[in-house]
């Protein structure tokens, strides 16, 4: 069956829009399935809901694609009427994951499963699988990086570091800061690593809403008031490319020449900092493929809904969302660099070469 379906996947995927509720032709009717993501403002989000419909057509289900523009309010709304509208399922990619308690208490009213996507969805017990990569693992990726690069490109030491999280109110940006710091700490306790701003603790380098203009502010008012004197940052650990990308604007408005920038993290592998990479502006991103964790969303939905089983997990004890342990599945992010962008994002067929040097 799901043969004959994938043959008209491709009219499936072009009569797909963002904000519609699409069906692929021909298919069986199985539902439809509500997907809320949480912004359009980075690229990945797009790809994983187009991931998702694609997915769920070849399956026979509907689906709700919405986007929030990063507004609580809105998303919470979207996600009512995907209920109103008759939801079999929701797979939420959360903008503050505390913000759903009501409406997802709605969801379980109606018996409508509830699939916490990337981000954890805290402190309610309405949810039933979370599907993610592994979030600390990406900032133990970054910080791996920049050790390296700084011993081999440099050797010695001290180095200067500066460093940047995510946004507070997504449970991963904590995740991805602690993972990093396990590796980073023990450099910044012995001196080999100096913070020079003095500013270390989650909350002094959280950016709100991952928002790349927030972080160029930031690193522009630590080298206006820190980097005086000729004095150099060596390193910057940033836990999302488009937080990078304001960071190196910033670098270059303050007098850094571009093939003298700081070593340099981020993460989703978005096309514009893969053309950094490949320039030798940002070292280093971590890539999650989306088309992966779309599957294993749609997978647990499937499950679920189509009475497929129980949905394959393969961790149940890292995420407690406050209320209770969520079964989780991880998936494994890839650290990319000029040294291997080539095989991982262009063989891997993420991007074409075109893309990359477009
Ligand atoms: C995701 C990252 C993304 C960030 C900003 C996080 O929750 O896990 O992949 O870079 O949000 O959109």
């Amino acid at each position: 069956m799901i043969r004959r379906w994938a043959a008209s996947v491709a009219l499936a995927v072009a009569l797909t829009g963002c904000g519609g509720d699409t069906a692929e032709v021909g298919a069986p009717d199985r539902g439809m399935i509500g997907i809320a993501m949480p912004t359009k403002e980075s690229q990945r989000w797009i790809g994983d809901g187009e991931n998702m419909v694609a997915q769920f057509s070849l399956l026979g289900y509907r689906t709700s694609l919405q986007y929030a523009d990063d507004d609580n309010a809105l998303q919470v709304s979207q996600i009512q009427q995907m209920l109103d509208d008759g939801a079999k399922a929701l797979v939420i990619g959360a903008i503050d994951g505390t913000k759903l308690k009501d409406v997802l208490a709605a969801a379980a009213a109606a018996q409508v499963p509830v699939i916490s996507y990337d981000r954890l969805i805290r402190g309610t017990n309405d949810i039933d699988y979370y599907a993610t990569f592994d979030n600390f693992k990406v900032g133990v990726l970054q910080a791996d990086y920049i050790v390296d690069a700084l011993r081999l490109a440099r050797g010695g030491g001290p180095y200067n570091i500066e460093l940047f999280a995510g946004s507070a109110d997504d449970n991963n940006a904590t995740f991805f800061f602690n993972g990093a710091m396990s590796v980073l700490q023990p450099y910044i306790n012995d001196g080999t690593l100096d913070v020079v701003s003095g500013e270390t603790s989650f909350e002094a380098v959280a950016t709100q809403r991952w928002d790349g203009k927030v972080a160029k502010e930031r690193m522009a008012r630590l080298l206006g008031s820190t980097y005086t004197g000729g004095r150099r940052v060596d390193a910057v650990l940033s836990p999302y490319d488009g937080i990078s990308r304001g960071i190196i604007e910033a670098l270059r408005e303050s007098g850094y020449a571009e093939n003298a920038l700081p070593v340099l993290t981020g993460q989703d592998a978005e096309l514009d900092s893969v053309k950094l990479i490949a320039a030798g502006q940002q070292g280093q991103t971590v890539y999650k493929d989306t088309r992966e964790l779309a599957k294993v969303a749609v997978q647990m939905v499937n499950s679920l809904v189509g009475d497929a089983g129980e949905p394959v997990v393969n961790d149940t004890t890292q995420y407690n969302n406050g209320v209770k342990d969520v079964r989780t599945f991880l998936l494994q992010p890839v650290s990319v660099t000029k040294a291997n962008y080539q095989r991982v994002l262009v063989e891997g067929g993420y991007y074409t070469a075109a893309e990359i040097s477009g």
